[in-house]
């Protein structure tokens, strides 16, 4: 995509949008997804957030739908005044040969994939993308994993996650969900 933009002269110059795409499961989205997509907002003109394995939820390791991890992300984000995102929940093929032109046909057209996960580097990479690994942030902590553990054992999740984020799990009571979902209907 073409864009206009003034000079200093005052005249006009056309140069190219930068569009950058940043994919993970979010569940749920936590501070460093956080820190990760606060640093590629300000360095591409466009972020396209693409929700992955968006038909799981209401399971242990992906308790929250992809219309709650929308709200969790977007809410987030205008939080701190960030606007130039788009959001696309993306569905599994479980095909890894193709997955890369399923997400393709999904997403406006991108430059630059920013992504930590080797299969997900592999797959862009080969297929002719500019592939950057972004900074981890407080690993050990700042983890999908990590965030539902606490979850479960009433430690303090919410110092993981953007204030916006403890609002939409207490509005869904996600909580309590992901601790029915742990419970076992076998006899003790
Ligand atoms: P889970 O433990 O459920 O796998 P996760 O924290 O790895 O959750 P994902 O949604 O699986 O989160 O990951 C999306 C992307 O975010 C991946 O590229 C992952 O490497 C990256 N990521 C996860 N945690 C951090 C962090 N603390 N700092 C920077 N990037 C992170
Ligand atoms: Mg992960």
């Amino acid at each position: 995509m073409l864009k206009s933009i003034g000079t200093k002269k005052g005249g006009w110059k056309t140069v190219k949008e930068r569009r950058a795409l940043y994919i993970g499961r979010f569940q749920p989205y936590h501070k460093g997804h956080h820190a990760v997509i606060r640093e590629i907002a300000s360095e591409v003109d466009e972020i396209i957030i693409c929700i992955g394995s968006a038909q799981r939820s209401h399971e242990i390791e992906n308790p929250f739908t992809a219309g709650e991890r929308y709200l969790m992300i977007s809410k987030s984000l205008r939080a701190e005044g960030i606007n130039n995102f788009y959001i696309v929940p993306i569905l599994d093929v479980n095909w890894n040969a193709v997955w890369v032109s399923h997400v393709e046909a999904l997403i406006p057209p991108v430059q630059v994939v920013y992504t930590n996960n080797p299969l997900t580097k592999r797959l862009f990479k080969e297929r002719g993308y500019e592939v950057r690994t972004p900074m981890l942030f407080n690993r050990k902590s700042f983890s999908g994993s990590e965030v539902r553990r606490r979850m479960l054992c009433g430690e303090n999740w919410e110092e993981l996650v953007p204030p916006a984020v403890v609002e939409v799990i207490r509005e869904i009571s996600g909580v309590e969900r992901l601790r029915e979902l742990a419970k076992s209907d076998k006899e003790e």
